[in-house]
């Protein structure tokens, strides 16, 4: 831990990010330590039995938690001003976690229809198996989430910015609709990165990532982590953890922490050089529509301003000419690859309409505002140069 007195100012997310949460073992090692165990020794039957009446801490098994895991757990909850988090396997373990760790049979949840495409199946397809009604709504007006509250509306869950077209929606606005109905709201903050977006400080009661995206950051591993407050953790997630387990592996949790060590520096290159590329869009004729939240043309500008320190480190356009204009920019860029995965070293280049979103109906993707020519660009950390280069090449190829 930090040698340092509570009294001192909090620290900066930069330095927290490189020691919070560390624990050291009784070698003192510099790097964080990665316990490859899935179990926990005692000294005496005694002692067992006082671990697992809650009366001595300690581990007990790793599907409940893991010094590796836990380190990783205490710096996100340093950086996101959490209580209290539970780190799992993939961002997905993380979503289905936290909603259904908390509704039953006869329950309804009301989404934001802008969803990842594997929350959406679990909201409208899981969610009904098990009994629980899910009504999908457009995010982005506050009329429509007052008016599919139901008596029994226990969850309300969004993304924002969403996936892919950029929308944001007004966490605070959405967290007060929400507590009036006697609903929690999870946010789904992979796309504004916890440095640039504080839903709990907004409002949200349960925030969950795929750290899989910026938080490895570096292509490397799947990961996860749902944190709220410590009271909502014990009475929602910490059986339903404990005993389905999504635990996230100690060697994934340790690449997640050497990933947080630089994710300031990461998000920071990005997103400047994801604000670059949409103003540099923006005046070119081969493209049609640029949506990057903090530019003053975007449709959600006001609200982005207000609940984001940035713009995110993704821009979305539509290169005029359709599915075939893009497909030809896609096939000409050089250094940008085309991949589905967002917030890599490595910039990533998707048509949403033929990969991520092609499960959607036609009518359900033109209500997202997904066109054939719409293309999402997730900034890496190349020279930016370089990389308006490579897009400027492949403009000329359209
Ligand atoms: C990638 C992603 C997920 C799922 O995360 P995995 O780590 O791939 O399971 C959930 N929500 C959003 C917004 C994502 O981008």
């Amino acid at each position: 831990m930090l040698k340092r007195s509570d009294e001192k100012k909090p620290l900066r997310p930069a330095t927290m990010m490189v020691h919070g949460g560390t624990t050291r073992s009784g070698f003192g090692e510099t790097s964080e330590a990665m316990f490859l165990t899935q179990g926990f020794v005692y000294d005496t039957a005694e002692a067992a039995e006082a671990r697992f009446k809650g009366e001595e801490p300690g581990f007990i098994y790793s599907r409940y938690a893991n010094p590796t895991t836990r380190m990783f757990e205490e710096r996100m909850m340093a950086l996101e001003g959490a209580e209290d988090a539970r780190g799992t396997a993939s961002g997905m373990a993380a979503v289905a976690s936290a909603i259904q760790c908390q509704v039953k049979a006869g329950d309804h949840v009301v989404a934001a229809r802008a969803l990842f495409g594997s929350c959406r199946y679990v909201v409208e397809t899981v969610m009904a198996r098990c009994g629980v009604d899910c009504t999908l709504i457009d995010g982005r007006d506050l009329d429509q989430w007052q008016k599919a509250v139901r008596p029994n509306t226990r969850v309300f869950f969004m993304e924002t910015p969403t996936n892919p077209t950029l929308e944001v929606i007004d966490i605070a606005a959405v967290a007060e609709i929400a507590h009036a109905a006697g609903a929690t709201l999870v946010v789904d903050n992979v796309f504004a990165t916890p440095i640039h977006q504080k839903p709990l400080a907004l409002g949200a009661d349960v925030v969950v990532y795929s750290a899989t995206k910026h938080i490895d950051g570096q292509g490397r591993c799947l990961g996860g982590i749902v944190l709220s407050s410590k009271d909502w953790i014990d009475e929602n997630l910490h059986d339903f953890y404990r005993h389905t387990g999504p635990a996230l592996s100690p060697f994934n949790a340790w690449t997640l922490l050497k990933g947080l060590e630089t994710l300031p520096l990461r998000v920071a290159h990005q997103t400047a050089a994801a604000a670059t590329v949409a103003d540099r869009l923006a005046e070119r004729p081969e493209v049609s529509r640029v949506l990057y939240p903090h530019r003053e043309d975007h449709p959600d500008h006001a609200i982005a301003k207000r609940q984001m320190a940035a713009g995110s480190t993704l821009v979305a356009f539509d290169i005029a000419g359709g599915k075939e204009a893009a497909f030809r920019f896609l096939n000409a860029l050089e250094i940008i690859l085309i991949s589905n995965n967002l917030g890599d070293a490595k910039s990533l280049v998707t048509h949403p309409a033929t990969t991520t979103h092609k499960n959607l109906t036609p009518e359900a993707r033109a209500e997202l505002g997904i066109d054939d020519g719409l293309v999402r660009l997730s900034l890496g950390l190349e020279d930016v140069e370089d990389l308006w280069d490579d897009i400027e090449g492949a403009l000329a190829a359209v």
